[in-house]
């Protein structure tokens, strides 16, 4: 699978291979009326390997996945809270 036409950002050379990940990453939220704290977020994003250096990263289109688990996230929390006021 090859999701991007990128060459490796370490080396310049044309041998990346893409494979699908489960990356976890930290967003700050602040809930109301509690600290603020961090919720772990997983998404499945394109890692871009090197084969000539060995080296692994991420691109724009990992962004543009992890802003969409994001707004995920605030709906889910968004439908929650309207859950609780319905009660
Ligand atoms: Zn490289």
């Amino acid at each position: 699978m090859n999701l991007t036409e990128d060459w490796c950002i370490a080396c310049g050379v044309r041998n990346v291979t893409t494979e699908m990940k489960d990356i976890e990453f930290g967003l700050r939220i602040a809930p109301l009326g509690e600290q603020n704290s961090t919720v772990t977020l997983t998404a499945t994003v394109p890692v871009l390997h090197c084969d000539v250096c060995n080296f692994d990263y991420c691109n724009y289109v990992a962004d543009d996945i992890k802003e969409q688990v994001v707004n995920d996230f605030y709906k889910a929390v968004e439908r929650q809270i309207q859950l609780r006021k319905a009660i």
